[in-house]
């Protein structure tokens, strides 16, 4: 089975679209590791996205506030103002579909590989350095754990050893793929970075391939009409912050 991974969506309907146009012939099915709304112009028709290809989707921190479970008390400001306009926004149907998501960790049926937001141990804890990775990795109970949040395409891997990995795909290591080739006995934190707001300074629609029987993660990017979104965005009067740093990739 080969999964397309994605998160962090953003209600960024053209740099999904991008992607799904990109890999059409290369997955069977997809998994969301949350926020697919906020920030961006087109929350209701991202979501139609994910019930249309029958997505398995958990919630994320701007998931549960778009939709009322959570409020705002932790959101920068041009955050909540974009995520008051999308609650604005979305239809009735939409917003039930948000309160519904179930929270992470989601677990598949072989208890091969899960779906968080922010880590195991927390929905929304960012992360970003080996310590917390460890801890998420030493409270894994399956081998392979995909999150999001932290918008930066990376991954942590805890061998048999106990030896921590970690890598994080940057302007540093500028090639557009990366695969990561699974090792039995090692338990792995993957990110495939954000499809909706890359902030690793590459403005590219980041995502991944995960082929279950050849054991590969591929991490991926692909290039998508900014300029069309930032149109949407300013047609919508979502804060000018948000637009700008599409562009840059941060
Ligand atoms: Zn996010």
């Amino acid at each position: 089975m080969r999964y397309l991974i994605i998160t962090d969506l953003h209600s960024n309907l053209d740099a999904l679209d991008a992607v799904f146009q990109a890999e059409a012939e290369n997955y069977e099915r997809v998994l969301c590791c949350g926020d697919v709304v906020g920030y961006g112009p087109s929350p209701n028709e991202v979501i139609e996205r994910m019930i249309a290809c029958e997505a398995t989707v958990i919630r994320g921190n701007h998931d549960k506030v778009a939709c009322g479970i959570d409020d705002t008390a932790w959101f920068n400001e041009s955050a909540e103002r974009a995520i008051l306009w999308t609650r604005n926004e979305l239809t009735a149907s939409y917003q039930t579909f948000l309160r519904n998501l179930p929270a992470g960790p989601w677990v598949s049926s072989n208890h091969e590989f899960q779906l968080v937001h922010g880590s195991i141990i927390d929905e929304d804890q960012y992360l970003y350095d080996d310590g917390d990775a460890y801890d998420a990795l030493k409270a894994a109970t399956v081998p392979i754990t995909f999150f999001g949040h932290t918008h930066l395409p990376c991954f942590f891997a805890l061998n048999i050893h106990g030896d921590l990995i970690s890598e994080f795909i940057d302007e540093t290591t500028p090639q557009s793929r990366t695969t990561i080739r699974l090792e039995e006995g090692t338990r792995y934190l993957i990110n495939p970075g954000s499809v909706g707001q890359p902030r690793d300074r590459d403005p590219r629609a980041g995502y991944a391939l995960f082929d279950l029987d050849k054991r590969t993660v591929e991490l991926k990017r692909v290039e998508y009409d900014i300029e069309a979104v930032q149109q949407k965005m300013e047609r919508k009067g979502l804060p000018e912050y948000l637009i700008q740093r599409l562009a840059v990739g941060r």
